[in-house]
């Protein structure tokens, strides 16, 4: 394997989209919420587990995430990424209180803008939200945005069991489009109502669990109307897109099937009338957590190659070898440098 090195010899710079970290203050916050019991399944079994295991891989991923300056520069350099985009690690504020969670997003904002304010050419933030904190989701999004410089908003999926398109988080959605920046949908683990024979299998973390209810969640933007609320609303979703182009298809045929037999009374057509359009449209698509060249090419095939963007999931999967596996791409190199740095510096406008 030839030596990583960042700086774009290759021909475009690395620029990993979904990356993620924790101040030591939400790790306490969280030791508390499991200390003090009758928590979410989902966050028990996630939580419960990274937070008391002393494996190697549980310890590794903790001394990282709450890190922002030589332990993760050094941990570039040595794959070879120029800048991280960086966001509040899943669930975030989301099994909080909203008060708990709005305090917390808003110490997570401070901390993070002062790292990228120190590493200007290496890190790019991400704001924190409650979004059901309602308005002051909204406030919080304009002053990370236009106060401290971040470039987007993540949302570590379902809140408390609840979703984007309920209109009491309108804030959050209105506040994005209107300071214009993009939405990181990323996953958390799926709510009680969803979570039980996953459960019961292991599958409810990342290897499976994460992408289906995070999935979900795009498409109930969808087709419950939030694009055409806020049609110029953008949202980035990770992991190819949690399997989504693989289904447009048949989300095409099938939706609009029951549109046309008026299946479900709160169901209304859509402007864009197709699924597909909304994700053609309003959605971004990083390869976060797979390196896999068969899937990022039918993803560009079929969203668009200007709509599908390199992220690597540090810390969680960071394998260098993968870094190599995404360069060796058989892909022309304007493509390659559009998947790797260019729209990525044209969604986060860097
Ligand atoms: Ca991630």
């Amino acid at each position: 394997m030839t030596e990583l090195k960042t700086g774009g010899s290759q021909g475009y710079l690395r620029i990993a989209t979904e990356e993620a970290f924790a101040p030591p203050e939400m790790i306490e916050a969280y030791r508390k919420l499991l200390a003090a019991g009758d928590v979410d399944p989902g966050f028990y079994s996630l939580m419960g587990f990274y937070i008391n295991s002393q494996a190697e891989r549980p310890r590794f991923i903790f001394d990282r995430l709450q890190d922002l300056g030589e332990l993760r520069l050094a941990d570039m350099d040595a794959r070879g990424i120029d800048r991280q985009v960086i966001g509040l690690t899943a669930p975030g504020t989301q099994v909080m209180t909203a008060e708990d969670g709005h305090a917390l997003s808003i110490l997570a904002n401070d901390r993070l803008s002062e790292a990228c304010r120190k590493y200007p050419d290496r890190f790019t933030g991400m704001a924190a939200v409650a979004p059901h904190a309602g308005e002051k989701a909204g406030q919080e999004i304009e002053r990370a945005v236009s106060k401290l410089g971040m470039k987007a908003v993540v949302i570590n999926s379902h809140i408390h069991g609840e979703y984007l398109d309920d209109p009491k988080f309108g804030a959050t959605l209105e506040a994005a489009e209107a300071m214009d920046v993009p939405i990181y949908l990323h996953p958390q683990t799926p709510p009680a109502d969803m979570i039980r024979p996953m459960l019961e299998s292991g599958l409810d973390g990342a290897i499976f669990g994460f992408g289906v209810e995070t999935g979900m969640h795009a498409l109930r933007l969808i087709v419950k109307g939030v694009f055409d609320r806020y049609p110029k609303l953008q949202v980035i979703i990770g992991h190819m897109g949690e399997a989504l182009p693989y289904w447009m298809y048949r989300l095409d045929f099938m939706h609009q099937a029951g549109i046309r037999a008026a299946r479900y009374d709160f169901l209304k057509p859509l402007k864009k009338e197709k699924v597909s359009n909304y994700l053609k449209e309003n959605f971004y698509i990083t390869n976060s957590g797979v390196a896999w060249e068969p899937a990022i090419k039918f993803a560009q095939q079929v969203i668009g190659e200007d709509r599908v963007l390199y992220a690597m999931d540090f810390p969680y999967q960071c394998p260098p070898e993968e870094v190599t596996i995404l360069d060796n791409m058989d892909m022309p190199l304007e493509t390659k440098k559009k998947f790797f740095q260019t729209n990525a510096e044209r969604v986060f406008k860097l």
